[in-house]
């Protein structure tokens, strides 16, 4: 390590210490109260906080400062502006004004916005979010930002998920007030397990379909996958290490709590946890993370794919997405407490989650529909398209015992009364070990895991935050009114538990027996891919709740809805392309060349010796012919459907017309050229193999 940790971290970030220690006591109180209670920020205090964040970035080498925002398209975007002014004498000085640190006009009228901005007003603005601190990155000082339209839309994912978590807060303030706790503020954090794929960037750049997609659209399979199970954790190879301590020190810099690294289990797959954060810094650090992964990749002659799906018969990437509540004293409300009352509170907050999850298992799903997390979902390496909690055998118990006034078979074999007796503490062992369910409870928090390793972690915290929070409106509302609070504290969590126990599984997941008890006797919906979960988000019940706690307005339902499918549909759009691309430029001029070959040695040969039988040579030349024949009708028949696709102006129709049609003829097409390439010879082939993706950085 070429510096100190500790002097390091954080190096890069105009965080808490920098603050306190540049900023005057009274700015910087003025500042904290913002940050901690949404104040508003008043104008002296914000020019005094921009001249001193722009000292402070200058002195670490910036030069340009831009707002740094998350428009609908997943990715981060910034547009940098310099420092520079020009001074009276005809020089320059360096400016940075509180009007500019607190709000910004990016031209972003080509930023998805599903028919939010007209064009007359398509200069959307961009406001300064405080609770998530500024940093600089390649010399230039970033500063987290909401993006909204004119007319007060959200145009991004920052603005939405703020809403969220100040819904979530409001909601649960009241709960703990009916146990009797004053707190300032309840946060919602999340720790993201990110994985991604690293592969040589020389074997990338002769493949137009990760160059163009990110992900394989042919390929055979390699001799060797992950059978062995011998990369799981395994020894890391010295190029992957140089990379990690690479990024690790990057990421430090910007103050992101980069914790763990291991080898996942694909060859080639790897996994980056941080220690977890607020989510609304959880979110920007995972987008930074996203990023930077790429970027030095780079400077180690690799890249990292971080699409969920880059190579078919090997495990994709996704991320888990762990996450709890918590008050501004650290007390984690999904912990089980040391007393009886604060089980009993413990247990309300955890039937808040379950009711949540239930009843909005669809806005969970959607969340994290894209195309490319539709190749993993249902596909026994990620959980099923199906929603359901794991609660681990002894929590399952005690909820079993309250719901039916049973004794509970615990330590003591006693009838679980609230706020009489405690529970036990649920060992990690215990909670931990089912991983194909998809939203699973481990000690002290939820684990969502069936995210993309793409996906912005602000669309599935966005609909979590703001389900909760739901549910916890319904039980304040009750509960405010109650007679007896306890009496009718223990009635409401046995009814919740009775509602909703159909959403609790600690089975096999990844069973068909599973899908069919899900379906058929429980009800529980399987929304196998994007075009089939993404048109839910309009359901009246979504649209209510969602608007109820002020997350989204209805437009910005719509035009989220119509940008997810759009995006879907894109997407596709473009995988088909580059595949007929590829078959009419690469794979078949290869294939007849090899075909040419044969055929050449094989009247070569016979022109020599009329014994020759040239077996090998005909029956290959023969099932080749073949093969590009039906080649040759597939990529017809796909560019047939690709025409049919511009027929489309409704994006819900379009986007069934790829499920049903495109996808499953791109999948036609593919099997004949893989049947080809393990026919052809690896030098006529066009392009690297698996085996050479997949095993070729040491
Ligand atoms: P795993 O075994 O799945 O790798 P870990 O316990 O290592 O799980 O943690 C995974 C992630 O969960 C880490 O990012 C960690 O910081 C985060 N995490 C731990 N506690 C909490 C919590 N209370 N709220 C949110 N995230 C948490
Ligand atoms: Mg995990």
């Amino acid at each position: 390590m070429k510096q100190n940790i500790p002097e390091l971290f954080g190096s890069m970030v105009f965080d808490d210490r920098v603050m306190r220690s540049r900023l005057s006591a009274d700015v910087y109180e003025s500042l904290r109260k913002t940050i901690e209670e949404n104040a508003k920020l008043d104008t002296k205090v914000a020019d005094v906080v921009a001249a001193e964040m722009r000292d402070w970035a200058v002195e670490k080498g910036a030069t340009h400062f831009t707002h740094w925002f998350q428009p609908l398209t997943g990715v981060t975007a910034e547009k940098h502006d310099s420092f520079i002014s020009v001074s009276p004498d005809g020089g320059v000085i360096m400016e940075f004004s509180g009007k500019e640190l607190i709000k910004g006009e990016p031209d972003a009228s080509s930023f998805p916005s599903g028919g939010l901005r007209a064009t007359f007003e398509a200069r959307g603005y961009t406001a300064w979010d405080p609770t998530s601190y500024a940093f600089i990155k390649d010399h230039t000082l970033c500063i987290p930002t909401a993006f909204c339209s004119y007319s007060g839309d959200a145009l991004d994912k920052k603005t939405p998920l703020l809403r969220s978590m100040e819904a979530l807060n409001r909601q649960a303030k009241r709960i703990l007030k009916l146990f009797g706790k004053e707190v300032k503020y309840v946060r919602t954090s999340v720790g993201p397990e990110q994985e991604y794929f690293l592969i040589d960037k020389e074997m990338f750049e002769k493949r137009p379909d990760l160059v163009y997609t990110g992900r394989t659209l042919f390929g055979a399979m390699p001799p060797k996958g992950q059978e062995m199970d011998d990369h799981y954790f395994g020894v890391i190879k010295p190029r992957v290490t140089a990379f990690m301590e690479d990024l690790n020190e990057e990421l430090w810099k910007l103050g992101i709590l980069a914790k763990t690294e291991h080898n996942e289990v694909a060859p080639a797959q790897h996994e980056l946890a941080p220690i977890y954060s607020t989510t609304n810094v959880a979110t920007d650090n995972n987008q930074l993370t996203m990023e930077i992964m790429q970027k030095v990749a780079k400077r180690h002659g690799m890249v990292c794919l971080l699409h969920e799906k880059p190579f078919a018969g090997v495990n994709g990437s996704g991320k888990h997405n762990n996450w709890s509540m918590a008050t501004d004293t650290g007390s984690n409300l999904l912990s089980p407490g040391e007393t009886p009352y604060e089980n009993a509170q413990f247990l309300l907050f955890l039937c808040a989650v379950i009711q949540a999850v239930d009843d909005y298992q669809d806005l969970l799903r959607l969340s994290v529909a894209t195309a490319g997390n539709d190749h993993r979902l249902g596909a026994n390496e990620a959980p099923p398209a199906i929603i359901s909690i794991f609660l681990g055998d002894e929590l399952s118990a005690i909820l079993d015992a309250i719901k039916n006034d049973a004794p509970y078979e615990g330590t003591e074999k006693v009838i679980m009364k609230l706020g009489v007796h405690s529970l036990p503490r649920f060992s990690r062992d215990n909670t931990d070990r089912n991983r194909t369910s998809p939203f699973a409870f481990t000690g002290n928090k939820f684990e969502f895991r069936s995210l993309g390793s793409s996906n912005s972690i602000a669309c599935c915290n966005i609909m979590l935050n703001a389900a909760v929070a739901e549910s916890l409106k319904q039980y304040a509302d009750r509960l405010e009114a109650a007679a007896d609070f306890e009496d009718d504290l223990h009635q409401l969590i046995k009814e919740t538990i009775e509602k909703h126990e159909r959403i609790l599984f600690n089975g096999n997941g990844y069973g068909d027996e599973w899908v069919k008890e899900a379906t058929e006797v429980r009800g529980l919906s399987n929304l196998k891919t994007t075009p089939d979960a993404m048109p839910h988000l309009l359901d009246r019940k979504n649209v209510d709740m969602l608007t109820a706690h002020k997350v989204f307005t209805e437009t910005e339902i719509h035009s989220r809805c119509e940008i997810m499918l759009d995006n879907y549909c894109k997407t596709v759009n473009i995988e088909g392309h580059t595949m007929v691309d590829m078959v009419r430029k690469n794979y078949l001029p290869s294939i007849e060349e090899y075909l040419f070959r044969l055929a050449r040695t094989t009247s070569m040969m016979k022109s020599v010796s009329p014994h020759v039988k040239c077996n090998y040579e005909i029956s290959t030349m023969e099932r080749l012919s073949e093969l590009t024949d039906y080649i040759l009708e597939r990529v017809k028949d796909l560019e047939k459907s690709l025409e049919d696709l511009k027929g489309y102006e409704d994006v819900i129709e379009m986007s069934g017309f790829i499920r049903d049609d495109v996808l499953p003829k791109m999948e036609h097409l593919r099997k004949h050229v893989d049947e080809a390439e393990m026919l052809c010879s690896e030098q006529d082939w066009p392009v690297p193999s698996y085996g050479k993706l997949l095993f070729s950085v040491n």
